[in-house]
């Protein structure tokens, strides 16, 4: 292995693959990628974000530096999945409907600078008075993309391994172990979701359902009394059912709360969520928060009638979103000994929305400082 130079990527979730598969474009003949991780596609841990994610595009409104930042990584991730859905129908990737509705929109979603800084589709619409349920006053519709995340992971690996790339299952105590890792490993590239230690960096959980193949009685309709006395909880759960819709459907509710679906692609099923809870560590589902969802669910979004009046529901999953204050930190750190360590971690909870524009932000960073040597020779 001598003359060869390996480089390290800690992380196999979203961030962590789609990076990899992009440094492995610009490659020269005398590099290599390792990717090492605690959790690959075929884990499943609670402090393992990737495999758990909905996952649909629904760009965020505003117009600080961060906001931007975002939607520009978005547009380009939007670019991206939408030809990885066309050449590669594996992957789990459908373009579906996006719909929103908001009973009561936040400021940015009334400032049109915030809006038409974030929602680029060209097929972008603001709905009518008229064609919004009852109570809604903010309501949009425009292409967007689903993805089956457990599904797309596997897939992004397995072109990894196919273009050469070399895996390693590692827990790390200390990230400079990665220099250890391998014959002259020069570069580390950090995919590890929350970073180590850094104190900027926090968890956000997110629930989905786990009782496979029960049915949840939940009337396709009536609000129940129990579930007013509920109302006010906020757990961050989401639930996985069996239950078919065509599109994705965001609602915000009168209270702040948020309910979604989103139907993943293959067979996978439909999410339905969600609530977010900033820096909870109780790795537990709640019963009374998923009838909480599931009614939610039942008065809002279309599911097919032979759904019979119930929830097929697949599983309750706890997940953790590993966010950071101020958002992904993705810099070039010296280390010393000509070593460097690429940072890209903190997505938060729009890891798969971002993915493919922070993949290419880490790769330009590495090939500004001289990390990678040759501009690309393949694509996809
Ligand atoms: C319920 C839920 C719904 C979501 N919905 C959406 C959505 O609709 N759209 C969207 O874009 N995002 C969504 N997200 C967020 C998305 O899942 C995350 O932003 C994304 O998965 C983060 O990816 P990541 O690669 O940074 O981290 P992770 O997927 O957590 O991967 C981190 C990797 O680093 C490895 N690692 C960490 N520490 C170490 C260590 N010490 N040693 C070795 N390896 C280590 C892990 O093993 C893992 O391989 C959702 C998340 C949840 C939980």
């Amino acid at each position: 292995m001598s003359g060869t130079e390996t480089i390290v990527v800690i992380g196999a979730g979203v961030i962590g693959l789609s990076t990899a598969l992009s440094i492995q474009e610009h490659l020269s003949s005398t590099q290599s990628v390792l990717l090492v991780a605690r959790d690959f596609p075929s884990d499943t841990s609670i402090n393992y974000a990737s495999p758990w994610a909905g996952a649909h595009y629904r760009p965020v409104p505003g117009s600080s530096p961060q906001a931007l930042r975002e939607a520009n990584q978005a547009l380009r991730t939007f670019n991206y999945i939408k030809k990885v859905a066309t050449e590669e129908p594996a992957a789990g990737i459908k373009l579906v409907q996006g719909i929103e509705h908001l009973e009561a929109p936040p400021p940015e979603y009334l400032d049109s600078q915030s809006v038409s800084n974030v929602y680029h589709f060209e097929d972008f619409r603001s709905l009518e008075a008229e064609e919004v349920p009852a109570g809604v006053k903010w309501g949009v519709e425009y292409g967007t993309y689903v993805i089956n995340s457990p599904v797309y992971c596997a897939h992004m690996l397995r072109k990894f391994i196919v273009k050469g790339g070399r895996t390693q299952k590692y827990t790390f105590v200390n990230i400079n172990e990665a220099f250890a890792l391998a014959d002259n490993v020069k570069t580390v590239v950090n995919c590890s979701g929350t970073g180590f230690g850094d104190p900027k960096s926090f968890i956000i959980r997110g629930k989905l359902i786990t009782d496979r193949g029960s049915w949840i009685l939940v009337p396709l309709c009536p609000y129940s009394q129990t579930l007013e006395s509920i109302a006010n909880v906020d757990p961050g759960q989401t639930c996985l059912v069996r239950n078919p819709v065509s599109a994705t459907i965001t609602r915000q509710n009168e209270d702040g709360t948020w309910s979604f679906c989103i139907p993943r692609p293959l067979d996978g099923g439909t999410v339905i969520g969600g609530t977010k809870q900033p820096h909870d560590w109780d790795p537990n589902p709640s019963p009374e928060i998923r009838t909480q969802l599931l009614t939610n669910a039942s008065k809002w979004f279309p599911f097919t009638p032979e759904s019979g009046g119930q929830f097929d529901v697949i599983r309750d999953i706890v997940g953790r979103r590993p966010a950071r204050e101020g958002g992904m930190r993705i810099e070039v750190e010296q280390v010393g000994d000509g070593k460097n360590i690429v940072h890209a971690y903190g997505a938060g909870g729009r890891g798969f929305e971002l993915s493919r524009g922070v993949a290419e932000d880490a790769t330009a960073l590495m090939l500004e400082s001289g990390l990678l040597r040759v501009q690309a020779r393949a694509t996809l």
